[in-house]
């Protein structure tokens, strides 16, 4: 609130000694704390004031049509400044909006206003919870999404994952690098989202089992290996999703595997001699 106003001359026109009232539970103040204190930085729309004011510090532009009115408010955790630039009467904008123009001001009134007070950040009060959050889709951020972290009360916080980027758990055959297959003896379990995640199935160990069958006619692998069912171990649930015991998939409509047949139309010879 306004305790005093006075002339440039240091004439004193009002004064009024403040009483203080909370109006708002300190966990919300602080979450709007933290959104404020990105109007600052970054991307922010006075994100050019790139550090300034040195301090923890946060803040609101506003514009108003064809940049008649320009108006910046912040405050650090001790002091709040507002500057106000526009006509005094109203005829043409100024050359810019508030964060270029406001901004700067005010950021240069609290670097002088606060010389010699230590720069102290804002309290977090006790309640809250920080959740990283999907920078897509606002959801629960998996192991794969572009995150950003945010503060909610608690008891607030979302409980849904994004679906976007899902974390599929997929056991690649190492000697192929692509998803192993039921005849796979060297196999590890890799971590992709869900467009990234690797087509296709390991033909090349399938294959020699294929080749031990035709020579033998028996199979040393388990019986779902060359079944006769054409190859493609697996029965083309692509994505290695198939029964193998180390195998799991978090998601529950993971790929379907249905554009992934190409190569179960394939002889086990066809498949022993084929690149
Ligand atoms: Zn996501
Ligand atoms: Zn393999």
């Amino acid at each position: 609130c306004v305790t005093r106003i006075e002339t440039i001359e240091g004439k004193v026109l009002a004064e009024q000694k403040p009483k203080r009232e909370q109006v708002l539970d300190a966990r919300i103040a602080y979450i709007v704390t933290d959104m404020l204190r990105d109007v600052i930085k970054g991307n922010g729309t006075a994100g050019h004031l790139n550090g300034r004011p040195g301090r923890p510090a946060a803040g609101k532009t506003g514009t108003s049509q064809n940049n008649k009115d320009a108006w910046f408010v912040g405050y650090t955790p001790n002091l709040v400044g507002l500057v106000y630039l526009g006509p005094d009467r109203g005829q043409k904008g100024l050359p810019a909006g508030a964060g270029a123009l406001a901004a700067p001001v005010w950021a240069t009134f609290m670097e002088k206003a606060l010389v010699g007070v230590p720069p102290v950040d804002f309290t977090k009060p006790a309640g809250l919870v920080e959740r990283a959050i999907c920078d897509v889709t606002s959801l629960l951020a998996t192991a794969v999404c572009p995150n950003h972290a945010e503060y909610f009360v608690a008891g607030t916080d979302p409980t849904v994952f994004c679906r976007v980027h899902r974390e599929l758990h997929i056991t690649i055959c190492r000697k192929s690098g692509l998803p192993a297959g039921a005849s796979c003896k060297d196999t590890e379990v890799r971590i992709f989202d869900a467009e990234h995640r690797p087509t296709g199935q390991c033909r090349r160990c399938s294959a020699w089992d294929n080749f031990w069958k035709w020579l033998t006619g028996k199979s040393d692998t388990k019986s779902d290996s060359g079944s006769g069912a054409g190859g493609g171990t697996g029965g083309g649930t692509g994505g290695g999703a198939n029964d193998r015991d180390n195998q799991s998939q978090i998601g529950d409509d993971g790929p379907t595997g249905n554009d992934q047949n190409k190569e179960r139309q394939q002889s086990p010879l066809r498949k022993l001699f084929s690149p």
